[in-house]
């Protein structure tokens, strides 16, 4: 029997009309290059949305057109999101910190229409215009009086186009599965690959990630997202605040810095914000050196990559604020799973709390994850056995734009994440399969190993990987940079006694001045092995 319930569909235009009817009064903060401070409501911003997809449809943009943006986290680009997605057509929002070869791929691959971008990023834009065929125009996100001199035909601005546009605009209607925005993953190996997301994935996505014990939103909320919003939808919050009607910080620009980021968070009362590891790293140096609290934030999301435990230490002893880790992927929207302490965990002492904080917590309703070892079976939630994280759900992707369906034969997507699940279900990413070193038929996280030496106090920065032994097969090799300090080799090893068994202790230490990053600033293990591919460790 059929339930009888209208079958309305989940699109982010409803998120739109929900926010601007009932959190219209909610503000948004930003930086641009243009303005140091820009501040206005939700319903100024749908206005100027309106405007914008007046301007759109002047454009020719139709239903399903690719529009690029390669932007920062500002008013702007929040304005974009909701204009190009609400008219039918699929915001490709692109990585600026990519390499130009990456960037041209991917807006040939997306088949782009037309190009907003911030100013700061106009030498790219001219040094790839000639090489993007599909792009028929490209417009600058800023006004007339700061649009910089340039040699792009036709160039506008933003505040131009839209300035004389009608505010009144009548939105097509849409179906919960049609695409509504575009990310490629940075690729790690071989090209980027396009994750299209639908309106009902955005709107299941941006519902299940602001529930209380994953980022919580609320109209109490302030919330001020250092993840970018050119990478997975800057983790869903351009919708799930509006949604909530939590207000929204934006950096723009200044995103790196600490600096700013103290002011912000001080001067708007921002409760909680979400970002890489090396944001909060940068952030907390800033407040230790100038002695500044801030008292109004709360709590921190990570994401991204494992959060190192003097983080969650020092911003909970020295400020108050609890540090949580999610952990997620572009082809999941990204959540996947949120760190919340249960209340029986929160009864134990210091020491056990810490140990779960850094596993990468607890699944989101919505999806479903498995953990299978090599040969396809699940494992239990034991905690101690690790294998292959598979996931499921209305926010995960089936497959990559123009490739086809890529789901196991449970349907089921494969992360390429290994993991253990622990049995009050907290799952602690242990490698991705690529990077475990396998050494004499045991498997070794490298993940582990770098936790561990970034707790030295000398270690800045730390990298495993596995470098070929005639008879492990491979054993683990220590990359480090140091802070200003002399260490030598034995004394990193010795650290690591008692810490992990014996086989898993690296058998030497390589010491660097920097290590190199991907373009979402995660360690490049793939560099690295290229770079020590011929060294042994004998
Ligand atoms: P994002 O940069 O948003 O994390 P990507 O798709 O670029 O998205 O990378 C996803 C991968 O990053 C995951 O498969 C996982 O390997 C790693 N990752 C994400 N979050 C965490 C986390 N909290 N701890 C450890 N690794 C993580």
């Amino acid at each position: 029997m059929q339930g009888q319930m209208i079958n309305s569909q989940l699109t982010i235009t409803e998120i739109m009309r929900h926010a601007e009817r009932v959190n219209s009064g909610t503000e948004v903060v930003s930086i641009t290059h243009d303005n140091p401070i820009h501040r206005y409501t939700l319903k100024e911003a749908f206005k100027r949305v309106r405007q914008l997809a007046n301007a759109l449809q002047d454009l020719g943009i139709k239903q399903g057109d690719r529009v690029a943006t390669l932007a920062w986290n500002d008013y702007r680009h929040l304005e974009l999101y909701y204009a190009v997605s609400c008219s039918g057509a699929v915001l490709h929002t692109v990585n600026p910190r990519l390499f130009p070869e990456q960037i041209e791929y991917i807006v040939n691959h997306a088949e782009d229409s037309v190009v907003f971008f911030d100013p700061f990023f106009l030498p790219l834009i001219e040094q790839l215009k000639e090489k993007l065929p599909t792009v028929t125009r490209f417009i600058a996100l800023t006004d007339s009086q700061h649009l910089p001199t340039n040699n792009i035909e036709d160039l506008t601005d933003y505040e131009t186009l839209i300035q004389d546009k009608s505010s009144q605009f009548t939105w097509p209607d849409i179906k919960e599965d049609q695409a509504s925005s575009l990310c490629y993953t940075s690729g790690t190996t071989g090209n980027p690959k396009g994750v299209l997301y639908s309106h009902r994935s955005t709107v299941l996505h941006s519902m299940g990630s602001a529930l209380p014990d994953a980022f919580s939103l609320s109209l109490d909320e302030t919330v001020m997202p250092i993840v970018p919003m050119f990478h997975v939808n800057g983790w869903g919050l351009a919708y799930s605040a509006p949604m909530t009607g939590t207000k929204l910080v934006l950096p723009g620009p200044k995103m790196a810095d600490g600096e700013t980021l103290t002011h912000l968070i001080n001067e708007e009362g921002v409760t909680m914000t979400a970002g890489v590891p090396v944001i909060w790293l940068t952030l907390l140096e800033h407040l230790k050196k100038t002695d500044t609290q801030v008292p109004s934030l709360n709590r921190i999301v990570v994401g991204g990559s494992a959060c190192p435990e003097l983080l969650i230490a020092e911003f909970d002893e020295l400020f108050n604020v609890s540090v949580h880790h999610a952990w997620g992927m572009t082809e999941m929207s990204p959540l996947g799973t949120f760190n919340q302490l249960t209340p029986s965990i929160k009864a134990q002492g210091q020491a056990q709390q810490m140990a779960t904080k850094l596993k990468q917590g607890r699944i989101v309703f919505g999806v479903d994850i498995r953990i299978e070892d090599w040969e396809g079976n699940e494992l239990d939630w034991t905690g101690n056995q690790f294998g292959s994280v598979k996931v499921r759900g209305p926010w995960v992707a089936s497959g990559y734009y123009k490739q086809g369906e890529q789901l196991d034969s449970n349907g089921y997507f494969d992360t390429g994440d290994v993991a253990s699940i622990d049995k009050n279900g907290y799952m602690m990413i242990t490698d991705r399969s690529k990077d475990v070193i396998k050494s004499g038929g045991e498997w070794i996280s490298s993940i582990e190993l770098e936790n561990i030496a970034v707790g030295h106090p000398d270690v800045k920065e730390a990298a495993v990987i596995g470098v070929s032994d005639p008879k492990w097969g491979e054993r683990p090799l220590l990359i480090v940079v140091t802070h200003q300090v002399e260490v030598t080799q034995q004394e990193l090893l010795g650290y690591f006694d008692g810490k992990v068994a014996k086989f898993c202790i690296p058998d030497a230490v390589v010491f660097v001045k920097d290590l190199p990053h991907t373009a979402t600033g995660k360690l490049s293990k793939k560099d690295l092995r290229t770079r020590f591919k011929d060294r042994t460790l004998g």
